[in-house]
């Protein structure tokens, strides 16, 4: 914690902290109900200021959910008019710090403001109140521990140790968020002179407080009255990733090489006791699965096969596909036999990169080369990271400026510049700031940036051009695949890992949208007005007046003219054509619900004939934007402006025209969904006053649109999952995906099943005698058993939902009971982030958690944390989703059972996805309760009981159940 001597020479030796609780989020409409603050003197909280407010309005449950506050509580309180002025009195001038300090501020002014406004005598003048320093921990935090996966002030508390009881309650929350201010207090003082420097630039006119701060501490260190900080990270942290493993060996490439085989067994060994693998895996146990896994993934590397290839749970699938696919590389080297992984979530890829390969690189002693990449809009561009710092105040607004602190910081650090790492940034919230910063292709001027070869991407990119082991994830695997391999280059050999998703993930990556947005992002490559150094048009008008060896700057500047012009024109017709959609009387009100909803749409279909008119006038505006563009392009390659800044932007304006052109095409393609082959629908936003309506399509058959554009070309690939069979058979995935359709000889298909003894391990009890749930007493009486069970067994458990209205309708009622027992009940959506809830799940013994969607697949709880998984409801996918009810469409004209060949399959995996969450480890004991009774009662019942890897028994009344639950030795 900083001493005196550092908190007064920033004038912070007494300052206050505060934090309200409030009726809900917007000032305008919603009430204070408690203010809580105390005064740090000398680093010290000292005097505290604590009062209940009694609003004028009920407080909402979820609010008395989530502060405890209840209108009970607040009756004899005092109303906001009698605190607030004693309030503003004990802040006096003193700085005042809160965690997310506009919220807080926002309701302090806007209630004080409200007091002066009613009372003609009220001692309450403008000029009197909340013209205090005001320090926002939250954004201190995101730009000095940018490392911290979130900066809600509940997950620094515990990241600092900051005694987090009682979170959510002003009083011990303003406390928190002073002791918070110390610690940033004291790591800016760790900072570099660079970086303090830099910081107080970027917040020049910004009006914010912090800006004095980094001023100051520029200026004394300026003076020598201050050494400057190492900035050291803290080493306990892994909080920097690297993107490299290993180092690339020299290698001569032969024009037509020999292969060499490598041996299946001696991959084997590998993993079998006395392997490599036994004397170096932390906790090694053998595992038959994995050792034939690895044998049938080097197999197929060596004979050419596609492996479609099931590895239940425990098999430790990754080190098996890793070892052949590295020994597999290395051998191959000469012949440019390069392996590309690819992974569909974040933790496979981080699992792989940060501990598996890592471990790999150690053990097997195989001189090899992986590489970790992304698609390039996750790295940052450094030469617009400097254009944009060096002209901060004219190339971001002051809240952008704001929000790009957080870079200043990171970037000292980062290897990769990839920015998952800094967690200061909100890449979707501050999306328009990372356009600027991103090293996007349409801003990428490769041929001229010196830093190319120096860059994070372009260093990265060369790097995975010599690597054995490329990594990526599902969505750069799928994006390379539809451009030619742009980024990936030439590859023969695939590994996909969560294979069971492929083809959910083509729709995805393989489809296109078309939104305002997205017409508007295109425009503003040309003309921004939004932004002071404006797009590439607007720059060109600016500095083409100042080059002297343009004979006819004239023809030039109307072109650019026009440009400008037509692309406002075409902005506004956008606007217009898209808020006209969403009101189309297509769209029967009945149609629009809370949420987003999804129609599909074919040809021949009235959806815009409304607006049809519309339409053409956009395209056409499009066009002749389009025409514009070229035509300045050809006029500047006759003039050749040699001039190193027209040069590049000569680039910029050519990629604008190329995104003009993709813009037209998606106008001219999903406005008028002609082509069978692709699905078509559109996104209405819940308000009918929005623009935001985006229209889609994908790929109806998505195995032949595979086949095309990733698997024709390669010489071997290896699909894998712990579900990619229904009742043991490999046809549902094969199918949807097109594995092996093109090429059924080089297809091999194995389930290797899992090491865990299920007999053992699990007990699964169907539960009869509930109501089907569609009924109107499922809820209450499922309810009502999981509550005798939870009371009596109090297990560590799951609750897996299909639709987030049951989810909630459980919530409320196991609430009180969870209450009363002094266990954690945690919802999702409710209690946190999907990480912090998996976490809370582990910490907190007989804690219950309920999810829905994401939830089935992913959570990786093992141990006694987790001995109950209950599912609700089987997992069929909502039947009017546009895809779906094009791909039963499809079957049913092929004259094939949609249920039968598709949403019963479907729905089976996901069971066993979520029936995969239970048993993690070979110690692993527990319960399932499946309470829908369709599962004995229907025939297709059977084929989801056959997927599962143990019997199940049949549950006739809720005694038996409880009874059955109890009886059960874990
Ligand atoms: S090469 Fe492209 S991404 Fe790299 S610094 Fe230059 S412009 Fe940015």
């Amino acid at each position: 914690m900083p001493d005196s001597s550092s908190l007064k020479r920033l004038g912070l030796s007494d300052f206050i902290a505060l934090d309200l609780e409030t009726t809900g989020l917007d000032s305008s409409k919603e009430q204070i109900i408690e203010i809580g603050a105390i005064k740090f003197v000398d680093g010290k909280p000292q005097d505290r200021f604590n009062s209940l407010v009694l609003p004028s309005i009920r407080i909402p449950k979820f609010i008395t959910d989530l502060t405890g506050i209840s209108n009970e509580d607040v009756k004899d309180a005092p109303e906001i008019e009698d605190i607030l002025p004693e309030f503003i009195e004990y802040c006096g001038n003193y700085p005042l710090v809160a965690h997310n300090s506009p919220f807080d501020m926002g309701f302090l002014r806007v209630w004080a403001a409200k007091i002066e406004a009613s009372a003609s005598s009220s001692t309450l003048k403008p000029e009197s109140y909340f013209k205090n320093d005001v320090y926002d921990t939250a954004l201190l935090s995101r730009i000095f521990f940018w490392w911290v996966t979130n900066h809600k002030l509940v997950t620094l508390a515990d990241y600092f140790k900051l005694d987090p009881s009682d979170a959510h309650r002003a009083s011990s929350d303003a406390e928190r968020s002073g002791l918070l201010f110390l610690k940033i207090i004291d790591r800016m003082y760790d900072s570099s002179y660079q970086t303090l420097s830099s910081l107080a630039i970027l917040f020049e006119g910004t009006n914010n407080s912090a800006g004095k701060i980094f001023k100051q501490l520029t200026e004394l260190i300026a003076g020598s009255e201050l050494k400057e900080g190492s900035e050291l990270l803290p080493d306990h942290e892994h909080v920097l990733g690297d993107n490299v493993i290993g180092k690339s060996m020299p290698v001569q490439f032969e024009a037509a090489p020999k292969l060499n085989l490598i041996d299946p067994k001696e991959v084997k060994a590998k993993f079998e006791v006395g392997g490599e693998l036994s004397h170096d895996l932390k906790g090694y146990e053998e595992r038959p699965q994995q050792e034939n896994m690895a044998f049938a993934v080097a197999d197929a590397f060596n004979s050419e096969k596609f492996l479609a290839i099931e590895a239940g749970t425990g098999v430790g699938k990754t080190l098996a596909y890793l070892v052949p696919s590295i020994m597999w590389a290395h051998e191959n080297r000469a012949g440019g036999q390069r392996v590309v992984i690819s992974t569909r979530t974040k933790n496979l890829q981080d699992q792989l990169f940060n501990k598996d390969i890592p471990f790999l690189y150690r053990s097997l002693k195989i001189p090899f080369k992986a590489v970790l990449l992304k698609g390039r809009n996750n790295y940052i561009c450094l030469t617009r990271y400097h254009q944009l710092l060096s002209d901060s105040s004219n190339s971001m607004t002051a809240s952008e400026r704001i929000n790009f602190a957080p870079m200043i910081t990171w970037i000292k650090h980062t290897k990769t510049g990839d920015i998952e790492e800094n967690h200061g940034f909100n890449r979707n919230r501050s999306f328009l700031l990372w356009n600027k910063l991103s090293a996007d292709s349409g801003k990428c001027n490769r041929m001229r940036c010196k830093q190319y070869n120096g860059c994070y991407l372009g260093k990265v990119r060369e790097s995975a051009g010599t690597a054995d082991v490329l990594v990526v994830n599902h969505s750069l695997l799928l994006s390379d695949a539809v451009s030619n391999n742009q980024v990936l280059n030439e590859y023969q050999n695939l590994v996909v890992d969560e294979a069971h998703n492929l083809e959910k993930d083509a729709w995805q990556f393989l489809g296109e949208e078309l939104s305002v947005w997205k017409i508007k992002n295109s425009l503003s490559a040309l003309h921004d007005k939004e932004n002071v150094s404006g797009g590439v048009a607007d720059k060109f008008a600016r500095i083409i007046p100042q080059i002297d060896a343009i004979p006819n700057s004239d023809t030039l500047l109307s072109i650019l003219d026009r440009i400008i012009v037509g692309s406002e024109l075409a902005e506004s017709k956008s606007v217009e054509l898209f808020s006209e959609l969403n009101k189309s009387p297509e769209w029967v009100p009945e149609i629009r619900s809370n949420y987003v909803s999804k129609i599909r749409y074919e040809a021949g279909d009235m959806f815009f004939n409304s607006v049809s008119g519309r339409i053409n006038d956009l395209i056409t505006t499009l066009f002749s934007i389009k025409d514009s563009v070229k035509e300045f392009l050809e006029v500047a390659r006759e003039l050749s402006f040699n001039n190193k800044e027209a040069d590049e932007l000569s680039v910029e304006m050519l990629s604008a025209y190329e995104s003009l052109g993709q813009m037209i095409r998606l106008s001219e393609e999903l406005f008028d969904p002609s082509k069978e082959d692709q699905v078509y629908w559109v996104e209405l936003p819940s308000k009918a006053d929005s623009i935001d309506v985006r229209l889609h399509s994908v790929p109806l058959n998505m195995a032949d649109t595979l086949n095309e554009v990733l698997y024709s070309g390669l010489r071997s690939a290896v699909f894998t999952s712990a579900t990619l069979t229904t009742a043991g058979d490999f046809s549902h995935f094969l199918e949807r995906t097109g594995v092996g359709k093109d090429e059924a000889e080089r297809l091999v298909t194995l389930e290797v099943g899992s090491p865990f003894n299920y007999d053992e391990q699990c007990n699964i009890g169907i539960m009869n005698f509930l109501p089907p749930p569609n009924a109107d007493n499922f809820n209450e009486d499922a309810i009502e058993l999981i509550s005798a069970i939870s009371e009596k067994l109090q297990l560590g458990g799951l609750i897996l939902f299909t639709s987030y209205n049951m989810m909630n309708r459980f919530y409320e009622k196991l609430e009180p009971l969870y209450k009363k027992l002094g266990l954690s009940l945690l919802g999702q959506k409710k209690d946190g982030s999907r990480y912090s809830l998996q976490e809370k799940l582990k910490k907190d013994r007989g804690s219950l958690l309920l999810g829905t969607e994401s939830f089935w697949e992913g959570i990786d709880v093992p141990g006694r944390a987790l001995e109950m998984l209950v599912i609700t409801k089987l997992p069929f996918a909502v039947p009017t989703e546009p895809i779906i009810l094009a791909i039963e469409d499809s079957l049913k004209k092929e004259g094939k059972n949609a249920f039968m060949n598709f949403s019963l399959p479907e729905a089976i995996i996901k069971f066993r996805q979520g029936f995969g969450r239970l048993i993690r480890s070979k110690t692993d004991k527990g319960i399932v309760l499946l309470l829908d009774n369709r599962l004995s009662q229907k025939q297709y019942g059977k084929s989801f009981l056959k997927s599962l890897p143990t019997g199940v028994k049949i549950l006739n009344s809720k005694k038996e159940a409880v009874e059955w639950a109890q009886g059960i030795k874990l």
